[in-house]
């Protein structure tokens, strides 16, 4: 036998990061100023725990772009490199100096916070510029500036040069190929997506803002002066509302993070889950319940998943269970994978805990709220009885918990939970099977006169308008024994064991027979109802046709196809 090492070849490797690592190449942004970022944390550790004893001053990252020189520059003040750190960190594919980082001082407080992985980040500035220079100057004292240089062959030269203030330029000559990373509104785009909520400012540019004159002008009416400045443009909010502690926030911290997040929302959520999980995974958050309104797939993927702050993506489906993908707000968890593809994701062990981690803490979110205010649960039930029903239909889980919370809601405006209703109907509407038979419209407006008579007989009356309502039928039949739906223009009525006399028909029999035919010439499909003659109160229809729930159903079914619920 023989062991042996397998040879990277750093020529075969260079064609594949540029190609295929990310299929986005707007990302090496996002890889580079998370490496800004993180040179800054670190020294903030260092700074902590000793190592590094002179000022820290204003840590920040930088973005600066040269139209004539055809370069685009991220700028840190953090912890630089030496020459001997370049080529442990740079010239090492694939070596992360940030995870040595996270292992060597594992369990320090805020060595947690560094962002890197997988030691491949840097390269990814090879996806969009012919040269990258690094030009760095360590914190270490009497360190000599250097700077490294490649065209992104494996050849690299490193030199010394001058440089007196601590920190790192990544340059990027930007190739003919990419120059929209040389557009100033392009970057700006990237950066607000990507680095929106880093926790070190990211700057670029300027932006104009009025302020009351500094020298105090007065204008004709003697109030102070408003004057124009530019001011640093700052991309970021360094604390947002997830990395908050849920004791620290308002009410009306949660809306407005909600707004920073929806810029274009301007309705308020129904109400939120602060997530903050540290066992046995990282992942802190907070999901909104938005109204939801008819169109749910305008709503959809809302989410958006951080890693330490850092964006990653905002089409989480295939990532948390697929009713989740309704609700609104960020994810952020240090334990799922930065950069790898979403098919990776999705079987990442880590990942799914945190799925079903999620599922766990909605459901019993709304099962404590229902608990603890019941009226004001009914008041919301409206808006949230699709999520829960669409969350009962697609995980067995969340069902569990849900169906000691989901609702039914009468015609007549009271909320019940299942097991309620099914105690209060079951004297009354009980089939000769024993079934407990539970009544409802899907529109009560055009099954009024049915809605009436069944409400004569001393029958109650569900009332569904949500979409899901045939799936969720099926599926609550399966859960409670002995319970049977059907819609209150079923022929279901008159099969009910209330031995109310019979209320005679308005016709004489006579007129009767003359008239059945006339009706049932009008139905397309006369074989599939039956018309009926009998009194309903005076004033309403003297004839009604009705038809045996499983035939609708199944012509429902046939109608809906196959495939998802909506
Ligand atoms: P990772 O971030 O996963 O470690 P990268 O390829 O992004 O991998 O970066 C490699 C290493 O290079 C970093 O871990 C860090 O040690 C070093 N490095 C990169 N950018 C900087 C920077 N701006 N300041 C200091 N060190 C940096
Ligand atoms: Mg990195």
């Amino acid at each position: 036998m023989r062991t042996g090492q397998i040879n990277v070849q750093t020529e075969n490797i260079f064609p594949i990061i540029k190609k295929f690592l990310y299929s986005d190449h707007e990302i090496f942004l996002r890889e580079l100023v998370s490496n800004a970022v993180d040179a800054s944390q670190k020294l903030k550790f260092f700074a902590k725990n000793g190592e590094f004893k002179g000022e820290l001053g204003n840590l920040k990252v930088e973005v600066i772009l040269n139209n004539e020189e055809k370069t685009l520059t991220i700028r840190d003040n953090g912890i630089g490199m030496t020459a001997e750190e370049i080529d442990r960190y740079i010239n090492q594919i694939a070596f992360s100096g940030a995870e040595e980082f996270v292992q060597k001082y594992k369990g320090k407080e805020g060595a947690e916070n560094i962002i890197g992985h997988f030691g491949l980040g840097f390269y990814s500035a090879f996806m969009v510029a012919e040269k990258v220079q690094i030009r760095t100057k360590s914190f270490k004292d009497g360190s000599q500036a250097v700077q490294w240089e490649s065209n992104g062959s494996p050849e690299f030269t490193i030199t010394d040069i001058e440089k007196t203030d601590r920190g790192t330029d990544i340059v990027l000559y930007i190739a003919e190929d990419s120059l929209e990373f040389l557009e100033k509104n392009r970057i700006n785009e990237i950066l607000t997506r990507y680095c929106k909520f880093l926790p070190v400012p990211v700057l670029f540019g300027t932006k104009t803002e009025y302020i009351d004159s500094p020298e105090g002008e007065k204008d004709e009416d003697g109030k102070v002066k408003r004057v124009a400045v530019d001011v640093d443009n700052q991309i970021n909010n360094t604390t947002p509302a997830w990395t908050k502690a849920p004791i620290d926030l308002k009410q009306e911290d949660y809306d407005s993070f909600y707004r920073e997040l929806y810029p274009m929302t301007f309705e308020n959520p129904l109400f939120h889950i602060h997530l903050n999980v540290d066992y046995p995974f990282n992942l802190t958050g907070i999901l909104y319940f938005p109204k939801i309104k008819e169109n749910v797939e305008v709503q959809r993927n809302k989410i958006n998943l951080y890693s330490n702050q850092v964006f990653i993506t905002d089409s989480v489906e295939n990532i948390v269970p697929e009713f989740l993908t309704l609700l609104h707000g960020v994810i952020d968890s240090p334990d799922i994978p930065l950069n790898v593809s979403r098919s990776y994701l999705q079987s990442d062990g880590n990942v799914k805990k945190i799925s079903a981690h999620i599922t766990k803490k909605v459901a019993d979110k709304l099962a404590e709220m229902f608990k603890n205010d019941r009226a004001d649960f009914e008041s919301k039930w409206d808006d949230l009885q699709v999520f829960v029903q669409y969350g009962t239909l697609s995980e067995e889980k969340f069902a569990e918990k849900a169906r000691n919370f989901s609702l039914v809601k009468s015609t007549d405006g009271k909320y019940y939970t299942v097991e309620e209703y099914k105690d209060k109907i079951a004297t009354l509407q009980t089939d000769k099977d024993g079934k407990i038979v539970v009544l409802y419209t899907n529109n009560p407006e055009l099954q009024y006169g049915f809605v009436k008579k069944a409400n004569e007989r001393g029958y109650d009356v569900l009332s569904f308008e949500s979409p899901l309502t045939p799936h969720w039928i099926s599926k609550m039949e399966q859960t409670f024994e002995n319970l049977t739906f059907a819609r209150v223009d079923a022929d279901t009525l008159d099969k009910l064991i209330k031995k109310d006399e019979e209320i005679p028909s308005k016709l004489s029999k006579e007129d009767e027979e003359k008239l059945k035919p006339v009706f049932e010439g009008a139905l397309k499909e006369k074989e599939k109802f039956t018309v009926q003659f009998e009194s309903m109160s005076a004033s309403e229809s003297p004839v009604i046709i009705t038809q045996p729930e499983f035939i609708r159903r199944m012509m429902e079914q046939q109608r809906m196809g196959g495939g998802g619920f909506f």
